[in-house]
C-alpha cells in the first residue's frame, strides 16, 4: 500500500509560512497585493477566483478582485491590465482562464508585466524556466506545487531517477518537465500521440499524469514503488451517491494504483490545494522583490 501524499497538509504548512512572512514584510512597509481578474460568469471560474481572493485575504494580502461582463472588449481588458501593471500596490496579477472566445488569451497573458506574472505564463518567465533561471522566474503554480510534494517523498535531487510526464500543455506538462530536468531527473514527456503509453509509463520512478482523462492510468502502467503525482481533476457521475450526483477523480485509477505505487497523491486533496498555495507564495516573492528584499525561503 502506497504512502498517500497529503497535499492539504503541505499546502497549509506553506500558507502558514506565507502568512508569517507577509506579516514581516507588511511591518517593513510592503503588503503583498494580488489582483484577480475574471471575465464572464463561468461557474467553475467563479469558484476558483473566489477561493483565490479568500486565501489572499487570509494570508494578509491586499486582495483585489475585478469581475468584468462576458462581453467586455479585449481593449478594455488590456487597459485594466495596463493599470494593474502600473499600480505599485499590486505585485501579482492573475487573469482567470478560459477567457470568452472573442478575447485573444495569448495577447492578454503576454500583456501582464513579467515581474507581476505570478501564474508564470509570460514568455519571459517561460524562457527563464526553460533555461534553468528558476531563481528569478515565476514558475506556474500547479507544477511548482507538484514539485514540492515530490520533494517531500524523493528529496530535491532526482539524479538517476526516470520521470515520465503524461501531458504536454504549457500550463502543466511542459513546465513540470522543465522542473524535473532542473532537479536532475531523466525526463520523458508523453502525450496523445505517444505509442505504447503504458510501457513508457512503466519506466517511470516518478509518474506525473496531467491529461484530463478520468482514471486513465491503470495499475499495470505503474512500476512497483513509483511515486505517482496525479494532476488531473475530472468530474464523473457517482450514482452510488444518489441520482444525478458527481464526484472528482484524477487521471489515475487511485484504488488500484495505490496498491503498487510507493507514494501517490489523492484527488481531491493532492495537487489541487498546492496550486493555490503556490499562487500565494509567488505573490509574496514578487512583493519581496519589489521591496528590494531577498524573497523568503518557503
Ligand atoms: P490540456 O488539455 O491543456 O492538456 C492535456 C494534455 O494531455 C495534452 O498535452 C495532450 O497531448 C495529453 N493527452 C490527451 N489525451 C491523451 C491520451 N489519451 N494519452 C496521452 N496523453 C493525452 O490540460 P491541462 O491544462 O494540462 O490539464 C490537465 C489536467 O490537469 C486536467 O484534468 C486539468 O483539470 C488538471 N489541472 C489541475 C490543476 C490543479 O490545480 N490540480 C491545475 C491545472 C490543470
Amino acid at each position: 500500500m502506497a504512502d498517500i501524499i497529503d497535499g492539504r497538509r503541505r499546502a497549509d504548512e506553506l500558507l502558514d509560512r506565507v502568512t508569517d512572512e507577509t506579516a514581516r514584510l507588511s511591518a517593513a512597509g510592503t503588503t503583498p497585493g494580488l489582483a484577480v481578474v475574471l471575465v464572464g460568469e463561468d461557474p467553475a471560474s467563479q469558484v476558483y477566483v473566489a477561493s483565490k481572493s479568500k486565501k489572499a485575504k487570509a494570508c494578509g494580502f491586499h486582495s483585489v478582485q475585478h469581475t468584468l461582463d462576458a462581453d467586455t472588449s479585449e481593449a478594455d481588458l488590456l487597459a485594466l491590465i495596463e493599470a494593474l501593471n502600473a499600480d505599485a500596490a499590486i505585485h501579482g496579477i492573475l487573469v482567470q482562464l478560459p477567457l470568452p472566445g472573442h478575447i485573444d488569451s495569448g495577447r492578454v497573458t503576454q500583456a501582464v508585466a513579467p515581474d507581476k506574472d505570478v501564474d508564470g505564463f509570460h514568455f519571459v518567465n517561460v524562457g527563464k524556466l526553460a533555461t534553468g533561471e528558476t531563481k528569478t522566474a515565476f514558475v506556474p503554480c500547479t507544477p511548482a506545487g507538484s514539485m514540492l510534494l515530490l520533494e517531500g517523498v524523493r528529496g530535491a535531487d532526482l539524479s538517476g531517477l526516470n520521470a515520465v510526464v503524461i501531458g504536454r500543455s504549457n500550463i502543466v506538462g511542459k513546465p513540470m518537465a522543465s522542473l524535473l530536468l532542473a532537479a536532475n531527473a531523466t525526463v520523458t514527456i508523453a502525450h496523445s500521440r505517444t505509442r505504447e503509453l503504458a510501457a513508457v509509463a512503466r519506466t517511470a520512478d516518478i509518474l506525473v499524469a496531467a491529461v484530463g482523462r478520468p482514471q486513465m492510468v491503470a495499475r499495470d502502467w505503474v512500476k512497483p514503488g513509483a511515486t505517482v503525482i496525479d494532476v488531473g481533476i475530472n468530474r464523473i457521475a457517482a450514482p452510488e451517491k444518489g441520482p444525478g450526483k458527481t464526484r472528482l477523480v484524477g487521471d489515475v485509477a487511485f484504488d488500484e494504483v495505490k496498491d503498487v505505487a510507493g507514494a501517490i497523491t489523492p484527488v481531491p486533496g493532492g495537487v489541487g490545494p498546492m496550486t493555490i498555495a503556490m499562487l500565494m507564495a509567488n505573490t509574496l516573492t514578487s512583493a519581496a522583490r519589489a521591496a528590494g528584499r531577498e524573497p523568503p525561503a518557503l
